[in-house]
């Protein structure tokens, strides 16, 4: 538990992944942490649940940012972070990750001079289609220290001129969400029995990134292809609420006859069903790296990922379209074998210590603060 003061770290956050990664640290920081969310994802099906089962004190919410343009987002978000943080100035400012919530949180550390932290820096899709690809970018410039959480990462980093002592390779807090939430096998096994599943016997989907649900072309075809897999093994659906709203809008709800609709599963919930299944369909970030801990195959329907360290041996990338189900059908033929050779792969992003090297970080970061006009961490010729 830190011996900062009480709420002297401001954690700012607004989507259910960000309360996943977070949340070890957050428990680490204890009294210390002042959780600001944003409500970026303001359904209470990716956010109130969640507060409770990752066991997190309640946030304060932040007025007027759920539901609004990415630019009214971190407006919003950044003046109302402002006027906390002058309200009562934190010692050290977390985000995670390439949310437009990290983002206002980064700008607003930036502008009161703050400390900043960033936990999962140094990820490129290189593909700048992507907001978050700008967001990550924009915060990794910005953070004081960079929490990479593999090797890779900090070498992206370097590479892009930061310089070597604002970077700490960490490990991913993802490794010990799994492992604090994975619930035990004989709850695992009442959780499938509920469902009528049987473990390696089923495809768990999701499906939420606005390329696969905002074009109509894109949101038929993957729905198209689970529909396929469906006639040959059950598929389960977990159905974030914007993907839903886009079936009924498009009038898709066919497509969905041979799969298992669900609502968002809590956390728990979601890593049981993971953790059995034969193959997962996914778009998720978290889910590319969650499978490797979980030691289950994973296709990943985007054309780009900022997590290649799972593309070796877990998981495939693929567009939408017939390249999902052929894929799958491939991880499925691997049988009982390419499940075994997977489970006795390390993970690629660590030993589930991330948090707890991280929350020394903040501590460090805390204690040190930041020189008004300190430059020396700036790489040479950024300023030209
Ligand atoms: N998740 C969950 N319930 C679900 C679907 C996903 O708890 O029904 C979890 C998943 O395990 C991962 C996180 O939500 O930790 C990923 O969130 P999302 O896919 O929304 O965001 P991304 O990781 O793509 O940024």
């Amino acid at each position: 538990m830190s011996t900062l003061p009480s709420r002297s770290v401001a954690v700012v956050l607004g989507t259910r992944p960000e309360l996943v990664k977070l949340a070890e640290l957050i428990r680490l920081l204890g009294p210390a942490a002042r959780i600001l969310h944003t409500g970026q994802h303001y359904d209470p099906e990716l956010s109130g649940g969640f507060l409770d089962e990752l066991r997190l004190p309640e946030p304060e919410f932040l007025p007027g940012v759920g539901g609004r343009s990415r630019a009214v987002q971190v407006g919003a978000a950044l003046a109302a972070l402002d006027t906390n943080f002058e309200a009562a100035p934190p010692l050290a400012v977390v985000v995670q990750g390439d949310t437009n919530a990290a983002l206002s949180g980064a700008l607003a550390a930036n502008a009161r001079e703050l400390p900043l932290l960033h936990v999962e820096a140094g990820l490129r899709s290189h593909d700048r289609a992507m907001p978050e690809e700008h967001n990550r970018v924009m915060i990794d410039r910005l953070a004081d220290v960079l929490c990479a959480p593999t090797p890779g990462n900090r070498e992206l980093l370097l590479a892009e001129g930061i310089a070597p002592e604002r970077i700490e390779v960490t490990g991913n807090t993802v490794v010990e969400a799994v492992r604090d939430h994975l619930p035990p096998p004989r709850e695992r096994a009442a959780l499938l029995a509920g469902h009528g599943l049987t473990a390696d016997g089923y495809v768990l989907a999701t499906v939420h990134r606005p390329e696969n649900t905002d074009d109509i072309a894109a949101l038929t075809a993957v729905l198209g292809e689970l529909a396929r897999l469906g006639e040959e093994l059950p598929v389960v659906l977990p159905l974030h609420p914007r993907t839903r709203a886009r079936i009924a809008a498009a009038g898709l709800d066919p497509l969905l006859e041979t799969v298992t609709v669900l609502p968002p599963s809590g956390y728990g919930t979601f890593l049981a069903l993971a953790r059995h299944a034969a193959v997962i369909v996914s778009d998720s970030g978290g889910v590319q790296e969650e499978t490797t801990v979980l030691g289950r195959p994973l296709v990943v329907v985007r054309r780009s990922t900022e997590r290649p360290e799972a593309l070796a041996d877990f998981a495939e990338l693929t567009p939408p379209g017939p390249g999902i189900t052929t894929a799958a059908r491939r991880r499925l033929a691997e049988g009982a074998d390419g499940l075994r050779r997977l489970a006795a792969l390390p993970s690629p992003y660590g030993d589930g210590g991330a948090s707890l090297r991280i929350a020394g970080l903040v501590e460090t970061a805390a204690r040190a603060g930041r020189t008004a006009g300190d430059h020396s961490s700036v790489p040479a010729g950024a300023a030209a």
